[in-house]
């Protein structure tokens, strides 16, 4: 479904992304984890389409991937950010906020559509008409769940997902996330510093240290501690 090579990200004179290779299986839930800084957000963002300055080779579905993507894309690939107003607007309503991209992609049946998102999502029909700041944060993060998945979408990008939610909340969120990947058998890269929420939700792991990846580790191996480079015992350790 993914298949990384060799990806290369710079700002400037600075390479943060130094020739990340690695694939994700059709379904399949990968995990990116290391420490902060290390590049893990700016190879979600290249994924996503949202950065455009890359080399290397990119190829999601099949289809080998320019720096610049067609509409379509988006359909086919959306991104969850650790604060949900990265794909919120907070001056839109819920309702226009999850009708935009049906418009955009040229759904029918938008109120259908919205009624369906916001039960996917456990929400109640009510909030369609409040504005993102007048829902609590585990709200608003489930409300950019839905907006993410209402284009149907293959591939979700995770970027810290629960991070900015309190410890009951963050459970909530991951076990939702589960689910919804389960029923639509979705493939997910997730990018965490949490190790837990890394080894509860994906199957195979790779660790970033200075904008390399250092280790590819399936989760049992990285919860037993069978790993081989020392920033992955090291991580285990802070966790
Ligand atoms: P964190 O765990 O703190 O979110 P991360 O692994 O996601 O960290 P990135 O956000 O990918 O780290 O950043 C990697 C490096 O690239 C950092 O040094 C960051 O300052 C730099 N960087 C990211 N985006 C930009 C940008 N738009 N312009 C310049 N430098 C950037
Ligand atoms: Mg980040």
């Amino acid at each position: 479904m993914i298949n990384l090579d060799q990806l290369r990200i710079s700002f400037g004179d600075t390479e943060v992304v130094k020739g990340v290779s690695f694939n994700v299986d059709n379904g399949e839930s990968f995990g990116i984890v290391g420490e902060s800084g290390s590049g893990k957000s700016t190879i979600l963002r290249a994924l996503a389409g949202l950065n455009q300055h890359w080399s290397g080779t990119m190829d999601i579905g099949g289809e080998p991937q320019l720096p610049k993507r067609p509409k379509r894309f988006y359909r086919r690939v959306q991104m969850v950010f650790q604060d949900p107003y990265g794909s919120l607007h907070p001056r839109q309503t819920i309702d226009r906020i999850l009708a935009e991209p049906l418009e955009v992609h040229g759904f029918l049946n938008i109120e259908k559509r919205i009624a369906d998102a916001l039960n996917e999502v456990a929400l109640p029909q009510s909030v369609r008409f409040r504005f993102p700041h007048q829902l609590s944060g585990g709200q608003r993060q489930r409300v950019a769940i839905a907006r993410a998945l209402i284009s149907e979408p293959q591939i979700l990008l995770l970027d810290e997902p629960t991070s900015a939610l309190d410890v009951s909340v963050q459970a909530e969120i991951l076990n939702l996330l589960t689910d919804i990947r389960e029923q639509k058998k979705l493939t997910y890269v997730l990018v965490t510093h949490n190790l837990a929420v890394v080894t509860h939700l994906c199957t195979r792991i790779g660790v970033m240290i200075g904008g390399q990846m250092v280790e590819l580790v399936s989760a049992n191996d990285l919860r037993a501690g069978n790993v081989t480079h020392p920033h992955t015992a090291e991580l285990r350790k802070l966790s």
